[in-house]
């Protein structure tokens, strides 16, 4: 969401007049966009910003900002006491950055943290400078109005909103211009999106047949009211990848109605066998969080074995970090010892660890498209990609690009990814035998 937000800002400045610099050190603004979900992404920002003191030590003219999500928590200290930052923007500030950039040149410390009910930053083309080229992320709403009751983001970013549906096609359509091969809608709960008429379902329709060669995923939905028609679409629409990240947070019930979830854990099981039933193939993922408030051995035994139960293909398995203004905040006690968190968070990881690796070598001697993102990190010899089901998968580079739909056949595995032998280059269309009919 923040590498998004990132690209929105980057289209303002740029407007503004501003070009982007090759380092840090030659720069006349840094701009930090902040994340406050766990304490870790805060004490990320905060070491970041002591870095760029020193840049600022040596270029007296250098004006630093902090974006995002830590701006409204953090805005005196930021200012008054440390000293580090001259503008301070929030989530749904980015517009005004051009005028506090010229307030602080004037001298002043300036700051905008007002939260809107409307602001979707609908009519901005994001600028995607950073991204590979081949896959990237749009934005369909913004805010969060469930308050799980662990978590910030419904006070940083504000009451959700969904941006009109025609600015989201519009800006798919700019993409697929541009050569993208596949987009991932964000939100932070997609299924709750609303134009008029028209629900997230019929987004993803629509989205779907711009181009069939571009591939889509979303994220995330909540499991209390995912739609039964979107199963349906995802199975018949090739283009709409196999692949649901399905965040369940936490395996008993008791824990769920704490962490204010609305789902019981036979829901959420039965909305899995339903998503397994009518999408074959399937690949899930999903969110955990360990070592909340009050958190017994017995619920934490239940959050293992619905993983087990689950089987998913990669899991974002976290331990519970407290936030100001959160209701677990307020009302309950973050109670569970430091070492029993981090105790369970690595049975939690190892057990996971040990799922992947076993479904994984299942997938030997499987086929998949994969879409090359580019070389491998390990080496130039090999390519990198995903597979529809997105699984990273390691293959020869031979005259492939990024940008390719390459079928290939696993050959080998770990629990983080599949290594392939490529067989053919090919198009989304033709590898599954069938176009869509817009
Ligand atoms: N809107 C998404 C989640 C966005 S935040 C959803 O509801 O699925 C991404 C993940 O961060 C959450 O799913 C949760 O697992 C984790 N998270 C949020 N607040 C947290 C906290 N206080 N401590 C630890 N993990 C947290
Ligand atoms: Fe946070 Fe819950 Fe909203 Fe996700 S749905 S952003 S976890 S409040």
């Amino acid at each position: 969401m923040n590498f998004a937000d990132s690209e929105i800002v980057n289209s303002i400045l740029i407007e503004d007049g501003m070009t982007a610099t090759e380092s840090a050190e030659t720069a006349d603004v840094i701009l930090v966009n902040t994340c406050s979900i766990r304490e870790n992404a805060e004490t990320k920002v905060w070491n970041r910003l002591k870095e760029i003191r020193s840049l600022k030590k040596t270029n007296n003219d250098l004006t630093v900002g902090v974006l995002g999500c830590m701006a409204e928590r953090i805005k005196d200290r930021i200012i008054e006491e440390e000293q580090l930052v001259d503008i301070v923007v929030g989530p749904d500030a980015y517009r005004d950055i051009p005028r506090l950039l010229a307030e602080v040149d004037d001298g002043r410390k300036a700051v905008n943290v007002l939260l809107s009910l409307e602001e979707t930053y609908a009519d901005i083309a994001p600028v995607r400078t950073t991204g590979n080229g081949v896959s990237s992320f749009v934005s369909i709403m913004r805010g969060c109005d469930n308050m799980c009751s662990f978590c910030v983001v419904p006070f940083t970013r504000g009451r959700e909103r969904s941006r009109p549906m025609e600015s989201i096609l519009k800006e798919i359509q700019q993409l697929s211009d541009e050569g993208y091969k596949e987009v991932t809608l964000l939100g932070q709960n997609v299924n709750s999106y609303k134009d008029g008429e028209n629900t997230f379902t019929a987004l993803m329709d629509a989205a779907s047949l711009i181009n069939p060669e571009i591939r889509f995923r979303f994220s995330s939905p909540h499991p209390k009211d995912f739609p039964d028609d979107l199963l349906h679409l995802i199975a018949e629409r090739p283009n709409l990848c196999n692949y649901i990240h399905i965040p369940a947070q936490a395996g008993s019930d008791s824990m769920l109605e704490r962490m204010r979830r609305p789902y019981t854990r036979e829901q959420y099981l039965d909305l899995i066998t339903k998503m397994k039933r009518i999408i074959p193939g399937l690949s899930l993922s999903t969110d955990i969080i360990a070592g909340f408030c009050g958190e017994t051995e017995e619920e934490h035994q239940q959050t293992m074995s619905l993983m087990k139960e689950v089987e998913y293909d990669l899991a974002y398995m976290f331990a519970y970090s407290e936030r100001e203004r959160t209701l677990a905040y307020r009302k309950f006690e973050d109670d569970v010892p430091e070492e029993v968190k981090k105790r369970r968070l690595t049975e939690i990881i190892n057990q996971q660890m040990e799922i992947q690796k076993q479904r994984n070598v299942k997938e030997i001697g499987n086929r998949h498209l994969v879409l090359v993102e580019g070389t491998s990190k390990r080496s130039d010899e090999q390519m990198s990609g995903r597979s529809d089901t997105n699984k990273i998968v390691i293959f020869d580079r031979m005259d492939f690009e990024k940008g390719d739909y390459v079928e290939v056949e696993v050959t080998d595995s770990t629990s983080a990814t599949l290594k392939a032998k490529p067989i053919r280059k090919t198009t989304l269309v033709e590898y599954y035998g069938m176009a869509v009919e817009a």
